[in-house]
């Protein structure tokens, strides 16, 4: 391989600092030169400076290693719609600069002295969470996505390390403590894989906490990077699977997906017809929309989880859900664990996302495609082409 580089071990001459792993690019480590990581280093990042701007390149900077982190040098980056909501501000005013990408696979590059889990040359995930107290009953619990204190994001969160706030996956390296890092099961589809730090963890724990089934019926609600996942997913578990789609031209990838039936939201006689069937529906919609018919689909006991809008939620039945015992939940991410649980039972199964691989140019056009509901079903950024972009600027 062209671009294979050679990994070294060095040792620091400094008591005080931690022993970091060491990769040299070609020609041996000079004796003055810094171990990677020892200081903070400048990364180069794609990015939004305001809400209204499109994105672009941007110099960013990471933490020097301490001795339980990762330094990780990102190949792939999933797109999420959570990245537009924060490049936009569409949740409330975002930081800026807003590095997005929390779908993160990358090889690692240097760790710190008291990282057990990885060595360089492993390859490594970064999901929506870089850290959490990791004392309160929640983080506890394997549940650090409610961390009482709040989950330090991937992107876009206050960052104690740092005094500034969290850049995301658009970049060229990480660093990040060990504890939130994922292992990626040797053989995997990188590109593949990358989604299923996010769209794939977010439909998985609602099958999870809800105990889906063989057998029991799932309705899928929008079929973009989550809902596509969420039907691969629900197949797995043998659930009996129903896509409910805006868009005619899904209607058919969702039978390809596995769903057994796929419905128009504007198709009056399929709803009526499946009124009271439904076990669990997993609403991604990345908006508030009326909800009252689909609550309707539900049976006794039925739940439906919203992943999707995080607005003030439209049209909830209060007699609709108590006739029924019916509920309305939501729920985000996934907990480390259970993050590490959704990768190796997709591996495993050999599930992975169905993408298509951009370059870190084509971001901003992505993003309208994304709005536009064509995505099929997820855009993955070669990380790769960063590198390429500013050595063409160069
Ligand atoms: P996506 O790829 O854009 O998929 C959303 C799908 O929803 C669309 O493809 C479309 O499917 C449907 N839809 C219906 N009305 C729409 C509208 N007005 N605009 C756009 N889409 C509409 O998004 P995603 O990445 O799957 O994310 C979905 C939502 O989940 C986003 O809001 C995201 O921020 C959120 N999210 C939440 C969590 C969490 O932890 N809770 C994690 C990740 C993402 P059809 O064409 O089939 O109608
Ligand atoms: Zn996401």
């Amino acid at each position: 391989m062209p671009n294979r580089r050679q990994f070294l071990v060095a040792g620091l001459g400094l008591a005080a600092a931690p022993l970091l792993t060491r990769v040299a690019t070609g020609a041996p480590p000079s004796d003055t030169a810094a171990p990677l990581g020892a200081k903070p280093i400048s990364v180069r990042a794609y990015g939004a400076t305001d809400a209204t701007t499109p994105l672009g390149p941007l110099q960013i900077e990471r933490r020097a290693l301490g001795p339980h982190d990762v330094l990780i040098e990102i190949l792939y980056c999933g797109v999420c719609h959570t990245d537009i909501h924060y490049a936009r501000s569409e949740w409330g005013q975002s930081r800026y600069p807003c590095v997005p990408g929390h779908e993160i696979v990358g090889r690692v590059e240097a760790v710190g002295s008291a990282v057990t889990k990885f060595k360089v040359g492993d390859i490594a995930g970064v999901g929506c969470m870089v850290n959490s107290c990791g004392a309160c009953e929640n983080c506890l619990t394997g549940l650090e996505q409610y961390c009482l204190k709040g989950p330090t994001l991937t992107y876009n969160s206050p960052d104690p390390e740092s005094g500034g706030h969290t850049f995301g996956g658009y970049s060229d390296k990480v660093v990040v403590t060990e504890r939130f890092v994922i292992r990626i099961p040797p053989g995997a589809d990188l590109p593949a894989t990358a989604p299923l730090l996010c769209a794939a963890i977010t439909t998985f724990s609602p099958m999870q906490h809800w105990t889906l089934t063989a057998g029991q019926r799932l309705g899928v609600i929008g079929l973009g990077g989550l809902g596509h996942m969420a039907v691969k997913l629900g197949v797995a578990r043998k659930a009996d699977v129903t896509v409910f789609t805006t868009s005619p031209g899904k209607l058919a990838d969702a039978k390809r997906l596995g769903a057994r039936e796929a419905v128009l939201w504007s198709d009056a006689a399929a709803m009526q017809r499946l009124a009271g069937q439904f076990d669990l529906l997993i609403s991604t919609v990345p908006q508030a929309y009326p909800m009252q018919p689909f609550f309707d689909l539900l049976r006794l006991n039925g739940t439906l989880v919203n992943v999707g809008a995080m607005e003030q939620l439209q049209g909830i039945p209060g007699a609709g859900l108590a006739r029924r015992r019916r509920s309305l939940a939501g729920s985000i991410i996934g907990g480390i664990a259970e993050t590490q649980e959704v990768i190796d039972y997709c591996t495993a199964r050999n599930i992975k996302a169905d993408i298509e691989l951009i370059r870190i140019e084509d971001i901003n056009r992505a993003y309208e495609r994304v709005n536009n509901k064509d995505v099929r079903y997820r855009f993955v950024i070669d990380m790769a082409s960063l590198k390429a972009g500013e050595q063409a600027h160069a």
